[in-house]
């Protein structure tokens, strides 16, 4: 977990932010030294988010991405020691949320992305320090994104919808799809204001590793139209 107060109070082995600090500040410079492309994946920490932030003011190519547990949650959450709060990089405090936030809104964070990491139960059921890094979040991640980022004014939905399914695409040049005649429409439909309850006993993933069961969420993907076959919530349509 995060170094900090609550590593101590736990009695956890931490790992400080500068673990993160160091390896980005790293990259950034070889980035510079060689004029190469660099995508910081899971970026977590205000520090590297500021030095994300200063390459690009210098017209590095450096790109960042940040996961939406890494905007939901501090290690405030691991004071439980379940096991679906261990991740890597580990969860932060509330001034590294904070930078994310500012990260994601003058755009030096480019990405939200799930960080999707199935674990089976028994994999996890073991102490903390032993089990695996990770949780699932697909299924997750755009209630998380609408309620967190959308619905407490941090993201424009153009914003949101930019940084979760654009960018990335950009950055690995991929075409994004468009509506154009005799082109499959290839697109997901959201519900921005269904309020739903994460149920993990429902889940589609074979893994049930998630420290967001029972949270309420507002906005939802209800239907996802993908090469010709449309899923609306539970229901499969050929088209
Ligand atoms: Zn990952």
């Amino acid at each position: 977990m995060n170094e900090g107060i609550n590593s101590t109070m736990l009695g956890l082995p931490p790992i400080p932010s500068i673990a993160e600090d160091l390896i980005v500040s790293r990259d950034i410079m070889v980035s510079e030294y060689t004029g190469g492309k660099i995508h910081i994946a899971h970026i977590s920490t205000k520090k590297s988010i500021e030095m994300v932030r200063e390459a690009k003011k210098k017209g590095l190519r450096v790109t960042a991405e940040v996961a939406p547990h890494h905007f939901t949650l501090t290690d405030d959450a691991v004071k439980t020691y379940d096991t679906n709060t261990k991740m890597n990089p580990p969860l932060r405090t509330q001034e590294d949320l904070d930078e994310v936030y500012r990260g994601l809104k003058d755009d030096t964070i480019d990405c939200i992305s799930s960080d999707h990491a199935p674990h089976s139960l028994e994999e996890k059921e073991a102490e903390f320090e032993h089990a695996p890094n990770g949780i699932i979040g697909l299924e997750t991640q755009v209630g998380l994104a609408l309620t967190e980022l959308l619905h407490k004014k941090v993201l424009t939905l153009e914003k949101l919808i930019e940084k979760m399914a654009i960018n990335p695409r950009k950055i690995l040049n991929i075409p994004v799809p468009k509506f154009e005649i005799g082109q499959n429409a290839d697109f997901t439909v959201l519900d921005i204001d269904e309020i739903w309850t994460v149920d993990l006993s429902k889940s589609k993933s074979k893994s049930k590793n998630s420290p967001f069961d029972k949270k309420l969420l507002t906005g939802k993907a209800v239907a996802v139209v993908n090469k010709r076959k449309m899923f609306y919530q539970d229901k499969f349509i050929k088209l």
